[in-house]
């Protein structure tokens, strides 16, 4: 192999993303639910926060910005359904790893014995959800986290 000694040609311009590369790479399932799922927490943390943004929480009473919150699951293997996640502060939720005995005082007091059984069983189904099942669920979810964030004070 001989080494050109003369400069290369350059070459033209070309935009780093063509927009036939774009569309011909079609986002895997996985993806789709990564991005559900984070436009429904979302939802989860607006709902719980007041006018300023701020929310308690709901397993240790500390006040935090909806933006630095979690939205956490009282049953981890059940997603998308609006009562089993409220608003948890990081260290709960993560750390603490949902704080799950204050969780499930806090889940008998507002919602009932028997909605906590089922909550419990549902997380025991399979739940099998298409790409198509997330692109509807995700369209729904930014509206409603749209018309949240229009409440806010800034
Ligand atoms: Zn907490």
């Amino acid at each position: 192999m001989i080494k050109r000694k003369t400069a290369l040609k350059r070459k033209p311009f070309k935009a780093k993303r063509s927009p036939l590369k774009k569309t011909s790479k079609a986002h895997t399932h996985g993806w789709w639910m990564k991005k559900t799922k984070t436009d429904f927490n979302k939802c989860i943390r607006l709902r719980d926060s007041n006018k300023d943004g701020m929310l308690t929480c709901i397993t240790c009473g500390a006040r935090v910005h909806y933006k630095e919150a979690h939205a956490g699951h009282y049953v981890h293997t059940l997603h998308f359904v609006e009562i089993n996640q409220h608003g948890q502060c990081a260290r709960c939720n993560k750390y603490l790893s949902g704080n799950l005995s204050k969780y499930t005082l806090y889940m008998i007091d507002k919602y009932g014995r028997e909605k906590v059984d089922e909550l419990h069983r549902e997380g025991h189904q399979p739940h099998k959800y298409l790409i198509s099942d997330f692109k509807e669920m995700r369209a729904g979810y930014r509206q409603k986290i749209k018309e949240l964030e229009n409440l806010k004070n800034g």
